[in-house]
């Protein structure tokens, strides 16, 4: 194949006379990533004069398989067509600067090398959905879209299209509307925000408002002002809320600004009825308005100073900032409540001062109003929140402002902002770095939010500071050995105490049948003392819905799941099945289908039972329960917290989420209904797991005035675990632990990979199981282990077959990546094994 498509002659007056010099212009190629689980990148052509307009990092739409195209992105620009294919054309250019910076795109490769996935996955996860626009993408007309300027021909016809029919997928628009190539009109019409691109329904997100008070324009004058006092001298209620509302806006004090008055605040502290106000807006003095709160707020904003630190802080800062003279990685282990957020917010001050970014990580659901607010009073407008439950236009905006001149200085977001573009990273904050959350599990890239943070950190050269009461044993140990800088802050802020634990034994009292419920006298007694000093309560239960299982009670039949293997979870406010695992629900059997029984009883109990037997036992106590059910969205979640700092709410019931991080004032019982039941995983870190979630809910007890109580309900109140927790002894813990890990062959002091192989039939799977095992065994020999049926052996009608492959710290993992992907592709060439799905889950949760 010939390279060179066409040659230009140009004349050219040289000193020796007329010379004829043949300026070849090449025909230029792009490598692109497609957002596609595929090895590899695709080269396409570029049209001719186009090689001026492009750039590595920008996104192209180009054509791939039949009739789809996709947004791709470039990572080079070449002269070498393919030898193995014909290359087709790029359709369209997407961006005149890069949207994939280099620094990203070599943070990318290594995490699809690490994590054992293609660069195809990690492009998926980072960008959000409305910049990478493929034909199945599904597009949302907006109906309150009124145009700035005419919209061009391709995008009315566009828009008429989706007004009759609101939703359509951009195959289906392509094909009514005759435009070739769409992507490009699509992608100005989201810019102009005259349609959205749809997004699963738990992401529809509305921000929380709140009614403000002003003056209307043209009361805005001292002449005018004083005219109304007079005016007002016979509605004296009246007067009295202007009085009130001069006082506290600041108004007439000199010159500042005035301060943003709340409708609320006006009534409380003008002890005026909302009637009276009304007449003041019905007379054109006031004006309502409403301010969105607790997310990106425009426009100026008016920042506080930083909180001085306490002497056991400043020490703490000032470890941290000596540890990173030789440290690129330090933990901060600071007790529940010690101020290690007002440590944070210190580093990051200084971090800003030398010119750099800082990203904060939290785990989603820790990443709640109360922090946003605490950091947004400091940085004000420096500070940019990128969450995943954000609506995915607001996303984008983050990430073009993140590439522009304007780009925030501070990102606090979850997982998946470590893949926004930096420029200036000097500090990344992964806060309660312990938490589970930080791995995603599906799809790929299963990452690690804490090690793509450490390794994000030092491709900038910057540092990375891993913050939490109940490390990670894989961080604590990294510390203790030198690999991290290690900093102990043991006391709470103001030296509250840490709450006192009083152990209950369940079994024995469920013996003499002395419990209520789940709920034993004691912590009946505590819960009634609570509510009459109008203090508050929280109940822990590791398991959501009402009952984990229903089991007849004849002959012990347990309702399953049809996808999945796994038993069905009652839900008795939608008296339903559901599978946790699919998500499937199944109607309540009236009778048992093995024996035809019909009494069907519940086993165990979960978030939704305790919350019934609570409202029985306590009717007059405000009760609500936080657990995935309860908050599918953000709104729902953050009104639940809001509820209980308000001191709406005198009993909040919920999963592990009631365990992050949050601070509320007027907690003085936590019961914990039933330790035992997170001992019961078959996971290695089961026992680590269930000392953090036990540290961290104690940690919600008694946070400002008094010590709190932990109620802590268990049938076997022997275990070593019980009495590590209630001594809040987290060295005993890891040391403990880590004897296990090391006898059994576990992190840290292995890394593990667990392969998974999925496939509809059975005996295929088990063919290619232990095929592909063996073949591992022949490379890596003992450290192979399986396969083995993972315990939900089956999910959304595939079946699953796990191998484990432990891997010593000194091994090279280059190698035995490169091992591994080559059994894979052995066993996929095989015709037997052609829909068989292999993946990998590299250091595992
Ligand atoms: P942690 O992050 O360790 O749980 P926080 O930083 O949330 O602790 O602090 C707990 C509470 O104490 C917060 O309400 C915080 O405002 C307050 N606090 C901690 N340190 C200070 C300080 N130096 N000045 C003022 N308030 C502080
Ligand atoms: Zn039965
Ligand atoms: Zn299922």
């Amino acid at each position: 194949m010939n390279n060179v498509q066409n040659y230009k002659s140009l004349p050219i007056v040289g000193q020796g006379g007329l010379v004829f010099l043949y300026l070849c212009d090449m025909k230029k190629y792009v490598d692109v990533i497609v957002p596609l689980p595929i090895a590899g990148q695709y080269t396409y052509s570029l049209p001719e004069g186009w090689d001026e307009k492009v750039k590595e990092g920008c996104r192209v739409v180009v054509p791939f398989g039949r009739k789809k195209y996709y947004t791709a992105i470039i990572t080079k620009v070449h002269e070498t067509p393919p030898e193995e294919y014909e290359t087709k054309d790029v359709a369209e250019i997407l961006d005149e600067r890069p949207v994939l910076l280099a620094r990203q795109y070599a943070f990318w490769k290594w995490m699809a090398d690490y994590y054992l996935c293609t660069l195809g996955d990690v492009y998926k996860a980072a960008l959000p959905s409305g910049m990478k626009l493929e034909s199945e993408t599904v597009v949302v007309y907006n109906p309150d879209f009124e145009a700035v300027e005419p919209l061009t021909e391709r995008e009315q016809s566009v828009m008429n299209l989706l007004s009759s029919e609101t939703e359509q997928c951009i195959t289906q628009l392509e094909k009514s509307s005759g435009i070739r190539q769409i992507l490009p009109v699509i992608k100005s019409l989201l810019e102009k925000e005259a349609v959205k691109v749809k997004e699963e329904l738990k992401r529809s997100y509305k921000p929380r408002t709140e009614a403000r008070v002003r003056l209307t324009p043209g009361m805005q004058d001292e002449e005018k002002l004083r005219g109304l006092f007079d005016g007002l001298a016979r509605a004296p209620k009246q007067l009295a809320v202007l009085m009130k509302y001069i006082e506290l806006s600041g108004w007439g004090t000199s010159g500042t600004d005035l301060k943003e008055v709340t409708r609320k605040s006006l009534l409380e502290a003008s002890g005026a009825s909302s009637a009276i106000l009304n007449g003041l807006t019905g007379k054109g003095i006031f004006e309502l308005y409403y301010q969105e709160v607790g997310r990106l707020a425009k426009g100026v904003c008016n920042t506080v100073s930083l909180n001085p630190l306490n002497p056991a802080q400043q020490q703490a800062y000032y470890s941290v900032l000596s540890l990173f003279a030789t440290k690129n990685v330090c933990l901060l282990h600071g007790v529940t409540s010690s101020g290690k957020t007002e440590i944070y917010i210190h580093l990051i001050d200084q971090v800003l001062k030398s010119g750099k970014q800082v990203l904060y990580l939290l785990p989603e659901i820790a990443l709640t109003t109360q922090i946003t607010e605490r950091l947004k009073r400091v940085f004000g407008n420096r500070l940019g929140i990128y969450h995943s439950k954000f609506p995915d236009a607001e996303r984008v905006e983050i990430w073009q402002k993140q590439l522009s001149e304007q780009d925030y200085d501070v990102i606090l977001g979850v997982r998946s902002s470590v893949f926004l573009p930096f420029r200036r990273l000097g500090l990344v904050i992964v806060d309660e770095e312990h938490e589970t959350t930080y791995k995603q599990q599906d799809p790929a890239p299963r990452y690690h939010a804490r090690s793509a943070a450490i390794m994000l950190a030092s491709m900038f050269g910057a540092k990375t500071l891993l913050g939490t009461a109940t490390p990670s044993i894989e961080t604590y140990y990294n510390a203790r050995q030198g690999k991290y800088g290690l900093v102990e802050l043991t006391e709470r802020y103001q030296n509250i105490r840490l709450p006192q634990i009083e152990l209950v034994d369940i079994k024995e009292l469920a013996r003499k049948k002395r419990m209520t419920a789940q709920f034993s006298p004691l912590l009946l007694q505590k819960i009634r003392e609570a509510l009459e000093h109008k203090e508050q309560v929280i109940l822990f239960q590791n398991r959501r819905g009402f009952a984990p299982m229903i089991e007849c009670r004849t002959c012990g039949w347990v309702p399953r799941c049809r996808n999945c293997d796994v038993s069905l979870t009652y839900h008795k406010g939608m008296n339903q099945l559901t599978c946790h695992y699919c998500g499937y629900t199944y109607q309540v059997p009236k009778s048992c289908p093995a024996c035809g029984g019909v009494e069907l009883v519940n086993r165990g109990f979960g978030t939704e039972k305790i919350e019934d037997d609570i409202r029985t036992v306590f009717p007059e106590a405000r009760v609500a329960r936080m657990d995935l059910d309860t908050t599918r969205t953000r709104t729902a979640y953050e009104r639940i917290i809001a509820d209980f700092e308000e001191g709406k709410t005198d009993i909040l019931i919920g999963t592990q989420m009631v365990s992050k991080g949050l601070d509320f004032d007027r907690v003085s019982v936590v019961g914990i209904l039933n330790a035992d039941s997170m001992l019961n995983y078959p996971d290695f870190r089961s026992y680590e797991r269930a000392f953090q979630l036990m540290a961290q809910v104690a940690g919600r007890a008694g946070r400002r005035n008094k010590q709190g109580l932990v109620v802590l309900q268990t049938k076997s109140p022997d275990l070593p675990l019980i009495h590590q927790v209630m001594a809040n002894d987290y060295f005993r813990m890891y040391s403990e632990q880590l004897e296990e890990r090391e006898l059994f062959k576990y992190p840290p002091f292995y890394r593990l990979v667990y392969v998974y192989l999925k496939h509809w039939k059975e005996d295929v799977l088990d063919q290619a199981a232990e095929l592909m095992a063996s073949c591992l065994r022949k490379g890596l020999g003992e450290r192979v282990l399986g396969p083995d049926k993972p315990p939900v052996s089956r999910i959304q009608t595939l079946f699953i077959k796990k191998i484990v492959v432990k891997i010593e710290l000194d091994a090279s993992l280059v190698k035995v990546r490169a091992y591994l992907q080559q059994v894979q592709r052995f066993l996929t060439e095989d015709e037997r094994f052609r829909s068989l799905l292999v993946y990998y889950d590299v250091d595992p949760m």
